[in-house]
């Protein structure tokens, strides 16, 4: 395979970096993680100039400023998936800097720009897209009030939500669910969350969420099918007590919830209202929309 790196194609072995890479170091740098689905007219990426446009906003959150412009980056990212003959890709951005200096300030570091292209089936497993995950809430929180804004997707948001998964996975788990910094519930460690209670849907407001594109996907899906939407505060109990809970994200898609923190979720499986809007998803980033 090939990865885009500067403008450049670059054979998979050979995409490297230098030791004294500032992001290596100190993990400042913006990324995306978009994905690529098999449709009539052949891989189509999903959303993707919302992705890009996000790309630049948390660039432009952490003072970084990405060398080339939005058209050639789409391109870099329908070209990975072309290049490397997939089908159905999981398509990942990122910018970083350099390793011309050391030292906290990144002034004046060459910022580079890379495109990698992958097959990637369903993030948290197959057969739970299906019968729904456990998720655990976590002692890590969900902190973007003094620290980089929930706008960026930035590297350096990442370190509390490796050490939730890493948290949930070692209580057999298989993901987790971040509070912000009042208790109350956030997102996952990389997805937005929705609960389902008496019909309606949930989701906490984006103080202290990223943006997901999939979230808002999801608004659209849901009140096209006649399902009304509420952005608030969640408490954890209200998720213990809701009739359905899912995940969604690019790399999660739409994935059922069935038990958090031991509770079961409704009927512990996954509920019809998440069936629903899953499989309408998938309709959808497929290009199989009924206008
Ligand atoms: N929340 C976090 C922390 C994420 O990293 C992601 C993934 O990008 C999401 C939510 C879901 O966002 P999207 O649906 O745009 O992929």
């Amino acid at each position: 395979g090939v990865i885009w790196l500067d403008g450049e194609w670059l054979p998979w072995r050979d995409a490297k970096v230098h030791l004294l890479t500032h992001t290596l170091h100190y993990g400042c740098g913006v990324f995306e993680g978009l994905r690529a689905y098999k449709t009539d007219h052949g891989a189509a990426i999903f959303r993707l100039r919302d992705h890009t446009d996000r790309l630049f906003r948390s660039a432009h959150i952490m003072c970084m400023k990405i060398p080339f412009d939005k058209d050639i980056l789409d391109r870099a990212q329908c070209e990975a998936v072309s290049r490397n003959n997939l089908s159905s890709a999981y398509i990942r951005p990122m910018c970083f800097y350099g390793s011309e200096g050391m030292g906290l300030h990144a002034k004046g570091l060459k910022v580079h720009v890379m495109v990698a292209a992958w097959e990637w089936g369903s993030y948290l497993g197959a057969e739970n897209m299906a019968r729904g995950i456990k998720v655990r809430t976590s002692s890590y929180t969900r902190n973007y009030v003094n620290s980089v804004m929930c706008k960026a997707k930035a590297n350096g948001n990442y370190l509390n939500s490796i050490l939730a998964v890493q948290e949930a996975v070692e209580a057999g788990c298989d993901e987790a669910l971040l509070l912000d910094h009042e208790g109350y519930v956030a997102e996952g460690s990389g997805e937005n969350v929705f609960i389902v209670r008496r019909g309606k849907l949930y989701t906490p407001d984006l103080t202290s969420a990223l943006e997901g594109i999939t979230r808002e996907t999801v608004f659209t899906i849901a009140r096209e099918n006649g399902l009304e939407v509420v952005e608030k505060r969640i408490t954890r109990d209200e998720v213990y007590v809701a009739d359905e809970a899912f995940f969604t994200g690019t790399a999660a898609e739409v994935t059922p919830i069935r038990e958090v923190d031991g509770r079961t979720i409704g009927e512990g499986g996954r509920g019809p209202i998440t069936e629903k809007l899953q499989s309408l998803y998938f309709d959808y980033v497929h290009g199989r929309r009924n206008d």
